[in-house]
Formats: structure tokens, sequence, C-alpha cells
């Protein structure tokens, strides 16, 4: 039996049908909402409908952009298009594009191997990358994906598929986060930080 006004439902049913989100988060976001000011929670609904209608993937490397068709990374002159660096989303070449540091092009995969969400290889935008790699004969793939289980077995299988091209292959190095303690590393932190300990 079912309590709920009808309206209500319909948008408690749709959030809690997006993955990562039950029932009772899809309640509490509700709740927000309608306990927000009612133009504030208007705009919040309207910016979605407008980022839905601008937002696409770049048709080079995936990233989330707002331009006509390329993103300005991979429209950039100064950006080093034989230098690429695989992340699993957007918001991760976001994250590493903050550090400033990074001179190359993304290829975004669109997400991780998950043998239990059915998630396999031809899901992934892996096929584009074998593309740009030869078409702008690729120096360097850097590997970039998360560190968990999930992301590790995504850049194994990587490794292996680009063995057979001409390309230096890098993963991000694994660490101890700066200004932390050993005794509250986890162990898998710990032990991949041993396994790839540098020389000093
Ligand atoms: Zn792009």
């Amino acid at each position: 039996m079912n309590y709920f006004p009808q309206s209500l439902q319909k948008v408690i049913e749709d959030i809690s049908n997006l993955p990562g989100y039950g029932e009772k988060s899809a309640q509490r976001f509700a709740t927000t909402l309608l306990k927000m000011p009612r133009g504030e929670a208007v705009d919040l609904v309207r910016n979605i409908a407008i980022m839905l209608d601008k937002i696409h993937p770049c048709v080079e490397c995936g990233i989330y952009t707002e331009e006509e068709e390329i993103c300005p990374i991979c429209k950039s002159e100064e950006r080093d298009k034989t230098y690429i660096c695989v992340v699993e989303e957007s918001f991760d070449a976001y994250t590493i594009e903050k550090t400033g540091k990074f001179t190359g092009v993304y290829h975004v995969l669109g997400g991780r191997l998950s043998p239990l969400e059915g998630v396999g290889p031809e899901k992934l935008n892996i096929k584009s990358l074998l593309e740009r790699i030869k078409k702008y004969s690729a120096k360097e793939v850097l590997i970039a994906t998360n560190p968990t289980v999930e992301g590790e077995a995504t850049a194994n299988y990587i490794h292996n598929l680009l063995k057979k091209y001409p390309v230096n292959i890098t993963r991000l190095a694994y660490g101890l986060p700066f200004g932390s303690v050993l005794e509250n590393a986890d162990e898998f932190t710990l032990s991949k930080a041993l396994e790839y300990r540098i020389k000093v």
C-alpha cells in the first residue's frame, strides 16, 4: 500500500532508480526540495534541464563540454596530443586539470570494468582510445584509473591491450596521502607504496 501523493511517488521512484540511490536517499532528496524556498527549488530543476541541454561528451576525448563538438583541451594547440591520460570519468580529468601539471590530452573511458554491474570492455570507450593512439602516433599513455579493485582491473586490461602498440605506458604513482601518518594508511595503499617505492 502506498501512501505517498502520486507526483511525489513518481519523483522518489525516478531517483531511487538511479545507481547508488536507494528509496531512503530519494525520500530525503524529495523532502529537501519540498522544504526549499520554492524559487530556489525551481531554479535547481531548471539548471538541471539547462545542463542536460548543453553538456555533451567531446567527440575526441569524451570529456563533458559545452563547447562545439570538441572540448577546449582537445582544441588547444598548446596541448600535446601524443600524450594521452586515460581516466574513468570527466570529473577525474577536471581534478587532474586543476593541478595544472598535465600538458597532454585526456581520454574518458566512461566508467570502469565491473562484472558485477555488467560493465565489460565493450561498454567503455576503449576502441576510440586505440584509434586516437594511432591517429596521433601517441608517445605516452598515462593510465589514471582510480586506485580501487575495479580501477586496477580496468588499468590492467588497458595495459595488456596497449602492449602491442609502440607507446610508453605509465601509471599514476601510488602513495600515501601527504600529511598522513603510516599507522592510518590502509593495507592496499601501503602495499602499493612499497611496491612502487622510489629511489632517493
Ligand atoms: Zn576533448
